[in-house]
C-alpha cells in the first residue's frame, strides 16, 4: 500500500474514513498530525532510529538488544549544543572541561540522576534533607553551594528559579564581564568543580569543610593555573570565551534576513519574527507571525524558516542570506540530511529554497540574532495572527542601530 492511497482523492489531505477503516483510533490521530508536503512524490524507506534517518550498527545494536517501545529513538546527549561548544573552547584544563561538559548533559552522578536509571536509593540531598538532589540543586541551589558563591563574592547563583542551563549560561557571562580580573572572572568554573568535590569528601569521606576552605581551594587551584599557562595563552583565552555579538551586515549588494521561532509546548499557536536589513545595515522590514502549533522546538524553528522564505520569495528578493540561531536545523539544511522529526516540511523548505538559488542560509548566536527573537515573542501579547513594520517599532529601535544591534 502507498501513503497516497490514504489521501482524499485529487487533493493531498488524509481521507479519514478510509484512516478508521484500516488503523487503530490512536494511530488515526497520529497519522492525522503528519504534515503533507505539496511537493513530496515518492514513499521513501526511512530508519526511524537516529534523528537523521541514516542507519549505524549502533543504533542497529540498540534495536536488536532492546524492547523498542513506540516512538523511542536514540537521543543525543541532553544539554544544548552552543553552550558545549563553548566549553570545549576554553582554555582551562581538560578535568574541569570534561566535568562542565558532564554538568550540561545531566550526566553528574548526583541521587537524583542515579535514581532516574532506576536504582534504589534515596534521592533527597544529604547535605541539606530538603530537597532532591539534582545537579542543579548541589552546584547552585543547596544552601552549602549558596555559602561557597557568596564567598567566592559570587551573588548571581542565589536564585533557586534559574535552571542548570542557564546557571551555566551564568559562568560564561562571567567570564565576559571586563570590570573583573582574569583570574575572577575562571574561578567559577573551578568553583562548581571543588563544589562537586566538596560534595563528593561530605558523602564518601565524611570531611564536612567550611565554604570558606572550598573557596579558597578553588582560588588557589585558578592562581596555580595561570602560573603554569602564562600569559601568551591569556590573550587566545578572552578570544575564545568572547564571541562578538554585533550583527554583521551582508556583502555589497546582499540583504541579511534574521529570523527566530519561538515555541511553548503549552501554547495553541507557534511564532516566528524576521528582519532584513540591507548591506549597510539600513532596516528593510520587519514582522511577526502566528503559525499552526508544532510539536518540538526544531520544528518550530523549521516552520519558522519556511514561512520566511516563501515570504522573501513573494517579496520578489533574491540575493538573500538567511541568519537563524538554530544550529540543529542550519546543519540538516545545508547537509541536505533527513531528519525524523521534521519529516515533510524538510521536503517543502527544499522545494522553496531551490527557487532562490542564490540565499544560504547560516547560524550566528543568540546576542546576533536578538532582533528577531524579540520579534518572534510578541506573539504572545497580540490578539492579531500577523504584524508587519515598514518602519521599526520604538522598542526594537534600540536594538538596531549602536552600531548595528544590540
Ligand atoms: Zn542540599
Amino acid at each position: 500500500m502507498h501513503v497516497e492511497e490514504l489521501w482524499k482523492p485529487g487533493i493531498r489531505e488524509w481521507d479519514e474514513a478510509k484512516l478508521v477503516q484500516l488503523l487503530a483510533p490512536e494511530d488515526v490521530e497520529i497519522v492525522k498530525s503528519i504534515r503533507l508536503s505539496r511537493f513530496a512524490n515518492e514513499d521513501v524507506f526511512v530508519w526511524p532510529y537516529t534523528t537523521n534517518t541514516v542507519y549505524t550498527v549502533k543504533s542497529g545494536y540498540w534495536v536488536a538488544t532492546h524492547v523498542v517501545e513506540d516512538g523511542e529513538r536514540i537521543e543525543p546527549p541532553p544539554g544544548p549544543i552552543e553552550v558545549k561548544k563553548k566549553i570545549w573552547k576554553l582554555q582551562i584544563p581538560p578535568k574541569i572541561q570534561h566535568f562542565l561538559w558532564k554538568t550540561i548533559a545531566g550526566a553528574i552522578p548526583t541521587a537524583e540522576r542515579l535514581c532516574s536509571r532506576i536504582l534504589n536509593i534515596d534521592p533527597m540531598c544529604q547535605r541539606c534533607c530538603l530537597y532532591e538532589e539534582t545537579i542543579n540543586h548541589v552546584l547552585f541551589n543547596c544552601q552549602h553551594a549558596n555559602s561557597i558563591w557568596r564567598c567566592a563574592g559570587f551573588t548571581q547563583f542565589d536564585r533557586s528559579d534559574i535552571s542548570l542551563e542557564d546557571n551555566i549560561r551564568m559562568l560564561f557571562q562571567i567570564l565576559e564581564m571586563q570590570s573583573l580580573t582574569e583570574e575572577k572572572r575562571f574561578l567559577p568554573m573551578w568553583m562548581s568543580w571543588m563544589i562537586w568535590k566538596s560534595r563528593n569528601d561530605f558523602l564518601f569521606a565524611h570531611r564536612n569543610v567550611h565554604p570558606q576552605n572550598d573557596v579558597e581551594k578553588g582560588v588557589q587551584a585558578v592562581a596555580e593555573w595561570f602560573i603554569a599557562n602564562p600569559s601568551t595563552t591569556i590573550q587566545e583565552r578572552r578570544i575564545c570565551v568572547t564571541p562578538t555579538s554585533c550583527w554583521e551586515p551582508p556583502s555589497s549588494g546582499w540583504l541579511k534576513c534574521n529570523f527566530d521561532s519561538t515555541y511553548r509546548s503549552s501554547a495553541s499557536c507557534m511564532g516566528v519574527g524576521w528582519i532584513i536589513r540591507d548591506d549597510k545595515g539600513q532596516y528593510i522590514e520587519s514582522g511577526w507571525a502566528k503559525l499552526p502549533q508544532v510539536d518540538t522546538p526544531l520544528q518550530a524553528e523549521a516552520n519558522g524558516f519556511l514561512y520566511v522564505v516563501q515570504r522573501i520569495w513573494s517579496k520578489g528578493m533574491r540575493n538573500v542570506w538567511f541568519e537563524g540561531d538554530s544550529l540543529q536545523l542550519t546543519n540538516v539544511i545545508n547537509k541536505w540530511e533527513e531528519n525524523t522529526e521534521l519529516g515533510n516540511i524538510l521536503i517543502d523548505i527544499r522545494h522553496w529554497i531551490s527557487l532562490l538559488p542564490l540565499c544560504s542560509l547560516a547560524q550566528v548566536n543568540r546576542e546576533k540574532n536578538q532582533a528577531a527573537d524579540l520579534l518572534s515573542k510578541c506573539i504572545y501579547d497580540s490578539v492579531d495572527f500577523f504584524m508587519l513594520y515598514a518602519s521599526p517599532p520604538q522598542w526594537l529601535v534600540k536594538y538596531l542601530y549602536a552600531p548595528f544591534t544590540i
